[in-house]
């Protein structure tokens, strides 16, 4: 039945999680959306551990994973609406998935949507302009609920028809967080889920934003590679030389990460050779001699061997492997082709 039937957009953050409550407790039935973006990686790593992660607190609820990472993408280069303090288009963002969500409610037969905003909370797209832009833009005005400060918005065709009781809607209004814990706790939302909800957006991150807005023109067209290029701006220390970007491996996990990309043909990858312990360093430029040297040199200044008078360092680029011996680089000046700090 559309009028008790709603979709929910769900970040995995705590306040989506109790606009699903407010409904719920109102005998509506809320069928979760959850948009894949391919920039949600703070807190779990891989998309189905947010259906681990979120499904013990949404008991019965049918939670769908809705993969928009290639229109995100298109979005996030050209937001009509700008970023906000970092690379996050959030109003585009907001348009995006609304206007996906709204194009399955026939498909999940549900008469409106709802979202967890809670006016004032958030500059960008929690103010009464945006909202308003938001609604308008996706094709949903009217028919878009956010309970948590429903009170404070205009009535909608829902609470209009009967099918919502507004008087149970809320009327939570800027930053704090006081009233949401008080709710949690009265929905039985586990603890550990209160101090770390499930969602963040790594986009709304300084230092990954950093990295994305240097690599944005050269990430792949071609989504597969595409996606494990963005995969690989979480890792290791970022830097640009000229037009050569190289990422130097910080610890193991970062080192094993990289070797992954060792064989390609378009990646090459730098490690010191034998006993030395040190870092994986990886580019996907075409270098020439002078950077090959230069990237052997910063593998070395980052390696147990930074003192040596000289090391050894081996180079592969897809089935060819090289070695060079080099006077280990001075990582003070490395620093300054650092693009994340
Ligand atoms: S924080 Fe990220 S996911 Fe959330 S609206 Fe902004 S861009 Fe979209």
């Amino acid at each position: 039945m559309k009028e008790k039937t709603c979709l929910a957009l769900f970040s995995g953050g705590l306040d989506s999680m109790l606009a699903i409550k407010v409904m719920e407790a109102q005998g509506i039935k809320v069928i979760v959306l959850n948009f894949n973006t391919g920039f949600f990686f703070k807190n779990y790593k891989e998309i189905d551990g947010v259906l681990k992660y979120i499904k013990p607190t949404l008991p019965g609820i049918e939670v769908n994973v809705i993969d928009i990472r290639n229109d995100f993408f298109e979005t996030l280069k050209a937001p009509a609406y700008g970023y906000g303090s970092n690379m996050n288009p959030c109003i585009d963002c907001k348009i995006l998935m609304l206007t996906k969500a709204k194009a399955l409610m026939s498909v999940y037969d549900a008469g409106f949507v709802i979202t967890g905003e809670v006016l004032g909370q958030r500059p960008m797209t929690q103010n009464e302009r945006a909202i308003k832009i938001i609604q308008k833009r996706c094709g949903l005005e009217g028919y878009l609920i956010r309970p948590l400060s429903a009170k404070l918005l205009d009535e909608t065709e829902p609470e209009k028809l009967g099918w919502v009781d507004r008087n149970k809607l809320l009327d939570i209004n800027g930053r704090g967080r006081k009233r949401q814990y008080e709710l949690a706790k009265e929905f039985n939302i586990p603890e550990e889920y209160i101090q770390q909800p499930a969602g963040g957006c790594i986009l709304t991150e300084e230092a990954y934003s950093k990295r994305l807005r240097d690599f944005l023109p050269d990430l792949s067209t071609e989504p597969e590679d595409r996606n494990l290029e963005l995969k690989l701006l979480s890792v290791g220390r970022q830097f640009r030389k000229d037009k050569v970007k190289f990422i130097i491996g910080r610890n193991e996990t970062d080192n094993k990460f990289l070797l992954r990309f060792k064989g390609l043909s378009e990646y090459s990858v730098f490690e010191p050779a034998e006993e030395i312990a040190g870092p994986v360093v990886i580019t996907r430029n075409a270098i020439s001699d002078d950077i090959k040297k230069f990237l052997a040199e910063a593998t070395a200044a980052y390696s147990d061997g930074k003192d040596m008078e000289s090391m050894d360092i081996i180079i592969t680029n897809g089935n060819t492997m090289s070695k060079l011996t080099v006077k280990p680089g001075v990582k003070s000046e490395l620093t300054k082709l650092r693009v994340d700090i």
